[in-house]
């Protein structure tokens, strides 16, 4: 066996289609190639579009594709203390400031939008409140989340780089992204704190993944740095487009993996065309 650990990480927010299935036996079969494991994560941080419905489809849908998984499958949900300790640490170094504003705040306020590989890019607005104003809305109870200080960020750690076995070695370029959210008013961490608390908890070594979250690693890659947490190496595969050319979802056309398990459809045999190349009508990888 060697050490070698992937991993399978959805969002219950919605069914399983054919571009999860490609992603999860992407990830499987690296691990299950190299003799090492292969984990199950379920990202249910956002307790508000997270269903058990959805979990518990997850895990019917990976077994009717043939996987299996290693180990205890880790919820995000349980896992609010290791964030918070992270979010502790990151304040202690002086790089988190709560933020105020809402959605329609930011759209406003920028007067020259600018925008990252996420969408637009933070102004930067609440990192300028002096330490009475930020004291005052707090104590008055005003809904915040927090804020990684892009750039005294970056100028902490220093040049990063990481390796991506697809497209090769990446420089990271967390910048791009501004002022990212680490901590959510309304969940118990964002996304790119979640996955690289948890990748580093779990052992991850091979974080096997779709290409639209390349550019996300560079803002994980920063979060491991500061955290003193290690780099794992990356694969991120092509995406499944479908026919109208967009990346396939549940809007263009893409069946559930449970609609089609209910038709009767034999889910080995759909792995094994998946794996062979083999996709459905108007399905194609780019
Ligand atoms: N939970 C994320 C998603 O479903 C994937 C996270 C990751 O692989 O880093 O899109």
């Amino acid at each position: 066996m060697s050490g070698l650990v992937t991993r399978f990480a959805p969002s219950p927010t919605g069914r399983l289609h054919l571009g999860h299935a490609y992603a999860a036996i992407r990830a499987h079969d690296v691990a299950r190639e190299a003799g090492g494991r292969f984990l199950l994560r379920i990202e249910d941080i956002d307790g508000t579009r997270s269903r058990e419905s959805h979990v518990a489809g997850i895990f019917e849908d990976l077994a009717w594709l043939g996987l299996t998984w290693d180990g205890p499958v880790l919820r995000q949900s349980t896992r609010g203390a290791a964030y918070e300790d992270a979010l502790d640490r990151l304040r202690a170094m002086g790089l988190l400031y709560p933020c105020f504003c809402t959605r329609a705040d930011i759209a406003g306020s920028a007067s020259a939008p600018h925008h990252g590989p996420d969408g637009l890019v933070y102004p930067g607005t609440c990192r300028r409140r002096s330490a009475g104003e930020v004291a005052g809305l707090i104590a008055a109870g005003a809904p915040h989340a927090w804020r990684l200080a892009m750039d005294a960020a970056v100028a902490r750690v220093g040049p990063l780089v990481w390796t991506d076995r697809i497209a090769g070695e990446q420089r990271a370029d967390p910048a791009a992204f501004g002022d990212v959210v680490l901590a959510r008013k309304d969940a118990l961490a964002s996304y790119h704190l979640a996955v690289t608390i948890d990748d580093a908890a779990q052992g991850v070594t091979d974080v096997v993944r779709g290409v639209d979250l390349l550019r996300a690693t560079d803002v994980q890659r920063l979060l491991q740095a500061l955290l003193g947490l290690p780099t794992p190496v990356y694969r991120h595969h092509p995406l499944l487009i479908g026919a109208d050319g967009a990346r396939l979802a549940k809007r263009n056309g893409a069946p559930a993996l449970a609609d089609l398990r209910e038709a009767g459809e034999d889910g080995s045999a759909l792995a094994a065309a998946l794996r062979a190349g083999r996709l459905p009508i108007g399905a194609r990888e780019e």
